[in-house]
């Protein structure tokens, strides 16, 4: 999984005004509560690199 990839799914996942994800109603008509799975998943591959990024750069 790259950088890029994380970003798409992370712009096309987003909260909707009824605290759905908007992402996931629009393209696969699910009705999920925002964070949806692939919004998590892509915050935390997110939070993995950024920390990982942060120790490399305190070391
Ligand atoms: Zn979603």
């Amino acid at each position: 999984m790259t950088e890029d990839q994380v970003g798409r799914v992370l712009a096309v996942h987003l909260p909707g005004v009824d605290g759905l994800c908007a992402g996931c109603r629009r393209w696969w008509a699910r009705l999920v509560p925002y964070p949806c799975y692939q919004a998590e998943w892509a915050a935390r591959w997110r939070a993995r690199v950024a920390t990982r990024l942060f120790l490399d750069g305190s070391s």
